[in-house]
């Protein structure tokens, strides 16, 4: 599960030696050391196009980072924001400066047509050769779908192929590139969305674009331990991701059930143990599972606060030479046992106020994939039920997807090493994720703070070549 290449190409024989074979020479990507320590560092630059309507909040959640933020000149309220005590050093984009920066952050919410798309270039183009290693690049834009005119939602989605690009650009210095695509009226609601898209914990997300919609304000949460106070149950948590993901939001204070196959139960027992949490032996796609789920869960909590549908399978083989049983398992493990589960809960009423639901997808299930017709039709299932249910939760709950790309588990390591290596290298950053990365991402969706958050599917997956 070690990616050997990596470790040699960034050696001094290997740099020289990749770069005369011309071979990728992936970057070694800064992940999350202390979970105290800020989301960013180093010299942010922001901008906006005339009248953006985000820079203010931009300004709000870039003050309180550990940045030194430079404003790019031309635009009023930069400097509203600026006076609103952050440590700005308005900056003339002409003039020559030595430092690289950590991000470059753009507010285009004021992009109303495509000629003023050209403040794109304006900002970008003298700037984007200054981005430091692992440096991070976050375009604010207006859902499409909420610009009546149609030169201003061509000029909103026109911002997606460009901050997709600028990912392909930038990949190899292990920076990411993303968007948010903010519903009118959510400035509140964007700040823990910038927090992770800046920050160290999204080191393998490249090329996605979010939705951020309005949603009851959240109350001010603990920055260290977000999740103290809540229960989350992780299936598929004795290891690989789920592991992960348990540990994770262990760490941001919530209590974990840990739950997955009885077979599985003494290394679940060793998640569980080592983040005082709780282990439930239990095969998802029993008939009686959704119900001793929710038993466990009244009794020992009397409630959830985020449910996570974790556990999958693959069960590879073209579709003529795939046996029943290879279907029928893998539609049940990975989509249709989430969807029982979430019923039960919801029917009982176990799922409290704000609560997150998170499934898991795959690029699978976006691009599809050769011998993989069962599991890309799961996966692609639950984008479909993340996005039907997210119309429907109430009470500030959220449902969201993540679609991992290739990421170093178990189920990877299987792979034969063509494809192995393949995964690995094709995508902007040239290298596979970890289970982390997969797991920070829930965290960010599972945060308080993340209530505007709703049926979005985040691929963290490097900005793969395959599929969107
Ligand atoms: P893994 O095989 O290492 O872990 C999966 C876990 O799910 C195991 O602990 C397993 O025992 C559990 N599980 C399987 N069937 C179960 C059942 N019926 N009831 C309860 N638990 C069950 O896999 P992983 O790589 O950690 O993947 C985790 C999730 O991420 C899966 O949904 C997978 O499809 C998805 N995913 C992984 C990758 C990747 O690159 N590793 C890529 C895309 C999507």
């Amino acid at each position: 599960m070690s990616d050997l290449y990596l470790r040699i190409v960034n050696t001094p024989v290997g740099k020289t030696a990749a770069q005369s074979l011309g071979l990728p020479a992936p970057v070694p990507l800064k992940r999350l050391k202390r979970t105290d320590q800020p989301f960013i560092e180093g010299d942010v630059l922001i901008g906006a196009a005339n009248g953006g309507k985000a820079i203010a909040a931009l300004g709000a959640t870039l003050g309180a980072s550990a940045a030194t933020i430079h404003h790019a000149s031309g635009s009023d309220r930069l400097h509203d924001s600026a006076k609103a005590g952050n440590k700005a050093q308005p900056m003339d984009l002409g003039s020559e400066v030595s430092e690289k920066f950590s991000a470059l952050v753009f507010d285009a919410t004021g992009i109303r047509n495509p000629e003023e798309l050209r403040a794109l270039y304006d900002f970008f183009h003298p700037t984007i050769k200054k981005l430091g290693t692992n440096a991070r690049v976050l375009v604010i834009g207006q859902n499409p779908a909420s610009c009546r005119k149609a030169p201003h939602a061509a000029a909103q989605q026109a911002l997606e192929g460009f901050v997709r690009s600028v990912g392909k650009e930038i990949g190899k210095k292990g920076a990411t590139a993303n968007l948010l695509w903010m519903a009118p009226g959510a400035e509140k609601q964007l700040d823990s969305s910038v927090r992770f898209f800046l920050s160290a914990r999204s080191a393998y997300v490249s090329g996605q674009v979010v939705r951020v919609s309005k949603s009851e304000p959240a109350s001010a949460t603990n920055p260290v331990a977000p999740l103290s106070g809540k229960v989350a149950l992780v299936t598929g948590a004795s290891r690989g991701i789920g592991s992960a993901i348990a540990q994770t939001l262990a760490r941001d204070g919530a209590t974990v059930i840990g739950l997955d196959i009885p077979p599985a139960l003494e290394e679940l027992e060793k998640v569980t143990g080592a983040i005082k949490g709780k282990a439930l032996a239990c095969d998802i796609t029993d008939d009686k599972a959704p119900k001793l789920i929710a038993d466990f869960v009244e009794e020992h909590f009397g409630g959830v606060d985020l449910v996570i549908h974790n556990a999958g399978i693959t069960r590879d083989k073209t579709l003529g030479n795939m046996p029943e049983h290879f279907w029928d398992m893998t539609i049940a493990v990975n989509l249709s046992a989430e969807e029982l589960i979430d019923e039960e809960l919801a029917k009982r009423e176990l799922l409290r106020a704000n609560g997150r639901i998170v499934c898991i997808s795959s690029i699978s299930g976006i691009a599809g994939n050769f011998g993989q017709t069962n599991y890309s039709t799961a996966k692609s299932g639950v984008i479909g039920y993340v996005e039907a249910m997210a119309r429907q939760v109430k009470n500030g709950v959220t449902i969201n997807a993540i679609a991992p790309g290739f990421i170093e588990t178990q189920m990877t390591a299987a792979m034969p090493l063509t494809i192995r290596e393949a995964g690995r290298r094709m995508n902007s950053l040239s290298q596979g994720g970890l289970p982390v990365d997969v797991a920070e991402a829930i965290a960010w969706y599972c945060s308080p703070a993340s209530g505007g958050v709703n049926g979005n599917v985040v691929r963290v997956c490097g900005q793969s070549l395959i599929g969107k």
